[in-house]
């Protein structure tokens, strides 16, 4: 059977966490010192991990990532699979209530518009003769009679507004369930040419890593004979200062 283990040291799927003031490090984009690190999660399917630095700010740049809604436990594909539906539910149930508030907003302003100019028409009446005394109409009332007329005309539209208030709240609460769940699953997954950019960097690191064990090899070295090799040449010292001893 073929193996599950993938081609590329560690996957594409990054959490982020924050450490300790004390604890701040260069961030791998602008090398500005930072407390927050993006962290691959383990998987079965991959042999490493990679870790770096990160100002917040770049996470929100989708040049550099993209958002995924998953688990910790990235190898669970059907918990991922119902996560990721899930939210994807709340966003469309999110945007069908958001069109019908429009549509309500509207058809509320629209049924309002002839009180609201009464309203508007009667203020500017009152700023015109703010300073005069007010003077009586043709059948002699004064502007406040008229403001008592006006209000009784301007019919209240409660069903639509009820209807309204009602979709707002569903829509507080649909937003509210769906950032609890982007927080807690929130995981990071880079652009392909930052991707590559971490794999490089492990695949230096590794070299770097293999070339300095292979320095402190003694058979590394070509062997010179009638020379002791460089790691030998301290135990014959050592000996011969034993032997000085006894
Ligand atoms: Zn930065």
């Amino acid at each position: 059977m073929l193996s599950q283990k993938k081609s590329v040291p560690f996957p594409n799927i990054y959490k982020l966490r924050k450490l300790a003031q004390s604890d701040a490090k260069s961030c791998f984009i602008c090398y500005k010192p930072t407390v927050s690190v993006l962290v691959t999660l383990k998987s079965l399917n991959y042999s490493e991990l990679d870790f770096f630095y990160i100002c917040e700010s770049h996470l929100l740049d989708k040049n550099f990532c993209s958002s995924r809604f998953l688990s910790d436990d990235i190898d669970n594909l059907e918990e991922n699979k119902e996560i990721e539906l899930k939210i994807e539910n709340l966003k469309l149930e999110k945007l069908k209530l958001s069109e019908k508030c429009i549509k309500l907003e509207k058809l509320v302003n629209d049924e309002n518009g002839i009180g609201i100019n009464k309203i508007v028409g009667y203020f500017n009446k009152k700023e015109k003769g703010k300073n005069l005394k007010p003077e009586p109409d043709g059948d002699g009332n004064t502007d406040g009679d008229t403001e008592v007329k006006d209000k009784d005309k301007s019919k209240p539209t409660l069903d639509n507004k009820e209807k309204l208030n009602s979709i707002k709240k569903e829509i507080e609460l649909k937003t509210l369930e769906l950032q609890k769940l982007e927080i807690k699953y929130k995981k990071f997954q880079l652009d392909m040419n930052y991707y590559q950019l971490r794999l490089k960097k492990y695949n230096e690191i590794l070299k770097k890593k293999e070339h300095a064990k292979k320095l402190q090899d003694p058979s590394f070295f070509p062997s010179v004979k009638d020379l002791p090799k460089p790691g030998e040449q301290v135990l014959i010292l050592k000996n011969n200062d034993d032997e000085n001893d006894i």
